[in-house]
């Protein structure tokens, strides 16, 4: 049989897994490229990786957010073991259960809030029979357990706290798996250090024209999966296929820290409902994931790529000061944490306005084609 010869550019989480998912099927050869020097080394990476319930989307008045986050969200794990082909410890890569705390300042009573939380426990009631879905190898009663945020007069700002089912994994843990399963796989050639610059159609597919460790580099290919994500746009524009939606790029930042040691019985935590951040706390693991995102937040742009000055680096002394001191309003103490990395990755998403705007289409994420 002659096999199809695929392109999957991008070697972060979607371009992995399209490579998996391709390579169960014995018609298609794949090549997985990347301009890194491995696999999985940007935003999959970096990223804060909650795997989302839909409980950040109280915005959403049309609820659509959430009714599709919570049906991806119990579909990420199973799609993923499928993927690798195994099952996979989940509680050793996870993250303690997020508690939502409601700030004094937040964009939605805490009423609605609390109301909203409601409403997806109740759809989750709809879905939590079906034999194909799984939260991160649990299957749950609800997603609201009956129990109180303890000690909520520790937090400053904060009117009220729900404990939550939602979790996040562990992206570098999650990264060994991912290379694993590709390394495993006879049918995924890993082109690494290799920057695509151009795409264009020819008689017999796509060619490809690039870079390859800093050589001129060149190739055909039946079929072409475009996942380069910050990339992504700049060839999609010389195939004619701008997306017909207003797009935004966020640069956002994130702090790996070690917490000073009568904070560590802190949990995960995500504060609503607006410009907030996050503090997530891994199972197996003594760093703690920091963001703040007034402070975190250094970039936004709707060109075709991001700008080039993104990829030098803000005054880290003052993301880190700044994003320390408005978390200590909140965890008092903070302040004392040891930050050990800031890393930043790019946001890519349908909307026009950044998240402050009650009418930013970044509240309402069902409609995304990414
Ligand atoms: C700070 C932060 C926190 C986030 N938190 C969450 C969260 O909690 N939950 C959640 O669901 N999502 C979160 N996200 C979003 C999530 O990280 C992304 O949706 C996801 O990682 C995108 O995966 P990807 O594979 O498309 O992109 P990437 O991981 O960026 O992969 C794209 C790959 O393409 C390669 N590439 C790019 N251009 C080229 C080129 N021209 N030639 C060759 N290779 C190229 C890059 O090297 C990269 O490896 C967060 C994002 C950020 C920045």
């Amino acid at each position: 049989m002659n096999k199809q010869k695929v392109a999957v550019l991008g070697g972060g989480i979607q371009g992995i897994c399209v490579a998996l998912a391709l390579a169960k099927d014995p018609r298609y050869i794949i090549h997985l490229i990347d301009k890194n020097k491995s696999l999985l080394q940007e935003t999959s990476l970096i990223n804060e990786g909650k795997i989302h319930l839909g409980f950040v989307y109280a915005l959403d008045d049309t609820f659509q957010t959430a009714e599709r986050m919570l049906h991806d969200g119990l579909s990420f794990a199973p799609t993923l073991e499928y993927l690798v082909g195994h099952k996979i410890d989940w509680g050793r890569i996870s993250s303690s259960r997020f508690e939502y705390l409601v700030s004094q300042h937040s964009m939605v009573g805490k009423d609605l809030l609390l109301e909203y939380y409601h409403k997806i426990n109740d759809c989750y009631q709809t879905l939590k029979d079906d034999d194909l879905l799984h939260y991160l190898g649990n299957r749950l009663d609800s997603l609201l357990p009956p129990l109180e945020v303890a000690g909520l007069d520790n937090f400053g700002e904060i009117k009220a706290g729900v404990v939550t089912e939602e979790k996040s994994v562990n992206t570098i843990k999650l990264r060994r798996i991912l290379l694993e399963a590709v390394s495993a796989s006879t049918s995924i050639h890993t082109e690494t250090d290799c920057l695509i610059s151009h795409i264009r159609r020819d008689v017999s597919g796509f060619r490809l024209t690039g870079e390859k460790s800093h050589a001129a580099w060149q190739e055909n290919f039946d079929i072409v999966v475009n996942c380069l994500w910050t990339g992504r746009l700049q060839l999609d524009q010389q195939m004619g296929m701008l997306p017909d939606f207003k797009w935004i790029y966020r640069k956002k930042y994130r702090l790996l820290a070690m917490l000073p040691t009568e904070l560590q019985w802190l949990k995960s935590y995500t504060i609503v409902q607006g410009q907030f951040g996050d503090l997530v706390n891994y199972e197996t693991s003594q760093e703690t994931y920091l963001s703040w995102y007034p402070s975190c937040m250094k970039g936004l742009s709707h060109e075709v790529t991001p700008p080039k000055s993104w990829s030098e680096e803000a005054d880290q002394e003052q993301i880190i000061r700044e994003s320390l001191t408005s978390l200590n309003r909140i965890f008092p103490g903070i302040e004392m944490a040891r930050v050990l990395n800031l890393s930043s990755g790019v946001i890519f998403a349908r909307g026009k306005t950044d998240i402050s705007d009650v009418e930013s289409e970044l509240h309402t994420r069902f409609e995304q084609r990414v």
